[in-house]
């Protein structure tokens, strides 16, 4: 065996270390043959899952062309979601400053103000953080010795989410409603949105859908791509819905077939996970029966077929 100088060594660890993955199922770290050549990008191009026998499957989400870069998140879906500056803090993790299409936006839509003029209206920051966008509804924007004001508000409410103990629901609740006066489409809301929904769901579930609902709504705003937990989000609606209103059958299958659609996109028409809001548009359809070919799989017979990423 030839001889590796330290460099090299060095090199190599640092190849292992930054393009590995964590597994699945124990402690350590997987490195693949070609996946692990995938860069990152805060809007990939490709999704990743386990399918039968473990295997790691690459998906597409979108249409591509020949020479097209197959990019997947190094980041959790929930991190996608942050703002850029957290989502390019987090990603000195793995030592790069990332330059992808959201990354190189010029206003950040996950930092929404309220006007402070007409308090309908909602003030995005540029990138930059040295002035806002026009407010769309009265066509002000702050003063600048409002700017730097707003922008240390938001950076102590940043801080204050990032230090909640998600126990303490009341806590929660009370900086939630502080911060509704002052934000809009910002995504420390979706931070206690998520809180307050997982805190409420058992014993004060109106409340926690409403929160489920914002969560859907402000990840439509800031990234309109399926996710997982985009995904998850309607089919837990659906879930609530069908428990809450079991009349309301429409609105239902629209929580369901979103579900099934994104789901369809991210892991295919035939995993587990499709399969499971596909079986319950099936029983909200035909009754409680379940389907005649209940083998655990979403088939053509889906009552929409899901768009698939070419
Ligand atoms: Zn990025
Ligand atoms: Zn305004």
């Amino acid at each position: 065996m030839s001889k590796l100088d330290g460099k090299s060594f060095q090199r190599l660890v640092s190849a292992w270390r930054y393009n590995s993955f964590g597994h699945h199922k124990e402690d350590g770290l997987v490195l693949y043959n070609r996946i692990s050549m995938c860069a990152h990008s805060c809007d990939p191009t490709c999704c990743w899952s386990y399918g039968d026998e473990d295997a790691f499957v690459l998906r597409s989400r979108m249409a591509l062309d020949k020479g097209d870069e197959l990019t997947i998140s190094y980041l959790q879906d929930e991190d996608l979601l942050k703002s850029t500056a957290v989502r390019q803090q987090k990603l000195q993790n793995w030592k790069f400053t990332c330059m992808c299409p959201r990354c190189s936006l010029k206003v950040d839509f996950g930092r929404g103000i309220r006007c402070q003029r007409c308090r309908v209206g909602i003030l995005y920051p540029q990138a930059s953080n040295t002035s806002f966008e026009l407010c769309r509804v009265c066509g002000s924007s702050p003063p600048l010795e409002d700017i730097a004001m707003l922008l240390h508000m938001e950076e102590e409410y940043v801080q204050r989410v990032d230090s909640l103990d998600k126990k303490d629901l009341e806590d929660v609740q009370q900086v939630y409603q502080a911060a509704l006066d002052i934000f809009e489409n910002h995504w420390i809301l979706y931070v206690m949105d998520t809180i307050l929904w997982e805190g409420h769901r058992q014993k004060n579930v109106m409340d926690a859908m409403e929160h489920q609902r914002r969560r859907i709504d402000f990840h439509q705003h800031y990234y309109f791509r399926p996710t997982f937990i985009l995904a998850w989000c309607h089919e837990e609606l659906g879930d609530c819905m069908m428990a809450q209103f079991p009349t309301r059958k429409w609105h239902i299958v629209q929580e369901f077939q979103r579900a099934y659609q994104m789901l369809a996109v991210l892991c295919g028409s035939t995993h587990q996970y499709t399969a499971s809001p596909y079986n319950k548009l099936w029983q909200v359809s035909n009754g409680n029966s379940t389907p005649a070919t209940n083998n655990g799989t979403a088939d053509s017979a889906a009552p929409e077929a899901g768009k698939q990423a070419s």
